[in-house]
């Protein structure tokens, strides 16, 4: 069994699904992430004196935050930071689409296009270009160029974009995806903190995200946007839930 999770951003993949991440590894599932930023052009900047340098650093403390939720396998791209809604669409596609057929996940995780809890731009855009890929990736009309060497269409499962249960008052109002399954995720809490942590260069929200995480941190929550066969939606409690 296979989990895939798209992310815009270094410091995503551990605030968006870090506690499924480390749920599902510890059920032998093996998890794979794909960030398409290395986050250059933060806020929160260390001691970077460039975008270079913080991509630099974020590259390192994305593949620490990774090491502690036991992802079998991490990889960042290098989209623009900020500039994901100005990219190329076919080539970004193009890119998941190739690795969906190359992992051949079983599931797929991804932010909602309202761009999660803070509406971020390229959260929304990661959300729109792992949608298309994990719909491309099934089909042999899609990027038939990348279907040599053995590389096959790959279709996934299930597709869920992870939500959140509350809104930020300070940010712009966000309309989040229906939550369609809650993952218990209560021992892993700490785990999920700790890789939080390890992006370092974002050390001034580290205080504020420790207590939303424990506050609400302890479920995760998801909604299935698409699965591969016709079903009427049913609260879940586990991703697997009808996986083959
Ligand atoms: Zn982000």
């Amino acid at each position: 069994m296979k989990l895939l999770g798209i992310t815009a951003h270094p410091d995503d993949e551990a605030g968006a699904f870090g506690g499924s991440l480390l749920l599902y590894h510890s059920r032998g599932v093996e998890t794979f992430v794909i960030c398409l930023t290395p986050g250059q052009a933060a806020t929160n900047r260390g001691q970077a004196r460039s975008d270079e340098e913080l991509a630099a650093l974020r590259r390192e403390e994305f593949a620490a935050s990774c090491r502690i939720l036991h992802v079998t396998s991490a990889e960042i791209l290098n989209y623009p930071d900020g500039g994901l809604q100005k990219a190329n669409f076919y080539e970004v596609v193009g890119e998941l689409t190739r690795r969906v057929r190359d992992i051949k996940p079983n599931l797929i995780l991804t932010m909602g296009p309202e761009g999660a809890i803070t509406g971020h731009p390229d959260h929304s855009m990661a959300s729109v270009f792992a949608t298309m890929a994990f719909h491309w990736a099934a089909r042999k009309d899609r990027y038939p160029e990348q279907l040599t060497n053995n590389r096959t269409p790959h279709r996934a499962q299930k597709l869920y974009y992870s939500t959140a249960p509350l809104l930020l008052p300070d940010r712009p109002p966000v309309s989040p995806p229906p939550n369609t399954a809650i993952i218990d995720i209560t021992p892993f809490l700490d785990d999920k903190i700790k890789a939080f942590k390890a992006h370092s260069t974002q050390a001034p929200l580290m205080e504020r995200v420790e207590k939303t995480m424990r506050k609400f941190g302890s479920k995760e929550l998801f909604h299935l946007a698409a699965r591969n066969h016709p079903s009427a939606i049913e609260q879940e409690t586990d991703l697997l839930t009808g996986l083959e």
